[in-house]
Order: C-alpha cells, then structure tokens, then sequence
C-alpha cells in the first residue's frame, strides 16, 4: 500500500506518517477524531462532520492546530494525492506531546494527522442482504456525545458480534439500545414509524442520522426519536443502521431472532436510496 498521508501540515508516504510515542493520543486516548466519507471524487456532509469536530475539541478544552478551511483544504489534497474516487477521509487530533501527566500540558502542539482509505459505499454488499447484531452491554464512558479516540469498549462489542457470527452489536444500557458499535441504531414501527434514540451524552450525535432524519422528514415519513427496548427492537418490523462509512444498512436479525420477513425492509431501502441520491447531489470538491 502506497498512501500519501497527512501529518502535521505535510504530505508524507506512508511509512513516512509518525507520531511520538509520547503523544497524549497514544498515551491517553487524549484526542478526537471524524470520519467523511467521499462519493465520487467529493466529501459528503463535511461541513457538519467539522462543525462537530469543532464541538469535540470544545467539550475537551483542546485546541485544533488547523482552521476548518485549512483542513478541507487538507482533505481534498489527500482526495487527489491519494486518486480516491470512492471511501473515506479519516482524521485525527489530538492534544500531542508531551511527558506523561494526567493533567493537560501547559502548553499544547496538537497533532493532526488524516489518512483516506477505499471503501465501496454505494456497492456495499452488506446492504442488499442486511446484517445480524447481537446485543452487548453498553460499557462505554459516559460522554458518548464526544467523538473520542477511546474506542476500546467498542472494539470489543464489535469483536463480540464478529465471534458471534454476527456484523456488529447493538450496545445495550437500562434495558434500552443506545447505538450499534459504531453506528447509530433505528426500528421501524408496524405503523412504519422509523424509531432512533434520542440525542444525549448516551450517543453520538451522527452526521448520517441527522440526515437521515431530515430526509425522513422532508419525504413523509414518520419519526420518533426516543428510546427503545430491545425486546420492542426484536418485534419490530425493520431495522437499520446509520453512518458516515456505511450509509444505511439493514438489520434483519438481532440475537438471533428474525426481523420482519429476514430481508431488507421497504423503509429502509428507501432510506438508503434517498441519502445516497442526496449525498451524491451535494458533495464538496
Ligand atoms: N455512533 C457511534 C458510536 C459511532 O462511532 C459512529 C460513527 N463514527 C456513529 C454513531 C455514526 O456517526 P456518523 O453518522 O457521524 O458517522
């Protein structure tokens, strides 16, 4: 693999891309990250990936060393440096270097580092048959709603479902599903409601379920954000997942026990095809 990765202001191979191994982000999870995706040469919802990026860093007291132009900047020199037409532009800060103390150093260098990867998005073959979860406790931090770099708890929920036989886990907490390792979560209704969680420090506050639901909203289709159990998710008669890497993805079986008729629902598809539609007809050269 040859990439061309961002670090700290420059464009370097790959084998070229370090960072210090005192680096808070190694150190302490002590950084925030994003995930874009990019459709056809251009970013999808980038705007709102960095306006939450923006409120990352704020709830940490963290400084970013770039300023939003210059990362865009940044990723669409990645975009073309690196001929990506279809996939992902990861990115990461974090508060940088410095000798190892719990409190934050006195005077921070962020490090900033981005890197693309392909994906098929639109050919995604886990969309056209679904995924099974299986549900885990929710053992995360209690500020899900900061897009942090601690994702051990999720790592593990994930390891979880793929020695399962499983795609992914829905991560549960007070008997109500909170959201898919790295995903939101959503039911659809028999009365063809499409139920997500609420927004709170409980999840992430995802860019693609944003727009998910305003598409919802602007094609007629009912919404509730509210909680759910997991034994309502079980009788439902659809369900998905959201986000930046996957899109929409149908669920058509959680713990073994078989959603609607075990194929993707009607809901869903259509959810799937409008987001992309919408994604393809805004993205950001
Ligand atoms: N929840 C979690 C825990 C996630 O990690 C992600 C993706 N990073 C999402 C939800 C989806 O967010 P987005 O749509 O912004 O990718």
């Amino acid at each position: 693999m040859s990439r061309i990765v961002y670090v700290n202001g420059r464009f370097v191979p790959e084998p070229e891309a370090r960072v210090s191994v005192f680096d808070r982000g190694f150190l302490f999870a002590d950084g925030v990250y994003e995930v874009s995706s990019v459709l056809d040469r251009g970013l999808v919802d980038n705007a709102a990936h960095l306006a939450r990026l923006e409120r990352s860093l704020g709830e940490l007291g963290m400084a970013s060393p770039a300023s939003p132009e210059e990362i865009v900047r940044a990723q669409k020199e990645l975009i073309a440096r690196n001929d990506l037409d279809e996939g992902v532009v990861y990115l990461q800060i974090t508060r940088g270097p410095a000798d190892r103390d719990f409190a934050y150093p006195a005077e921070p260098e962020p490090t900033l580092v981005m890197f693309t990867q392909e994906k098929p998005l639109v050919d995604n073959p886990l969309a056209a048959h679904g995924i099974a979860v299986v549900t885990v406790p929710d053992l995360r931090w209690k500020r899900r709603d900061v897009k942090t770099v601690g994702l051990l708890a999720a790592s593990m929920a994930k390891q979880a479902a793929l020695d399962a036989g499983a795609g992914d886990a829905w991560m549960v907490e007070d008997g109500f599903v909170t959201e898919g390792s790295s995903n939101n979560a959503y039911i659809v209704t028999g009365g063809g409601v499409v139920v997500t969680r609420h927004l709170g420090n409980e999840i992430l506050h995802g860019i693609t379920r944003a727009a998910v639901l305003r598409l919802s909203r602007e094609h007629r289709i009912a919404v509730e954000e509210r909680a759910f159990t997991v034994e309502e998710a079980k009788s439902a008669t659809e369900a998905l997942i959201t986000s930046a890497s996957s899109f929409v993805i149908p669920v058509v079986r959680i713990d073994g026990e078989t959603i609607g008729d075990g194929r993707p629902g009607a809901i869903t598809r259509r959810l799937r095809e409008i987001y992309i539609e919408s994604a393809r007809a805004s993205v950001d050269r």
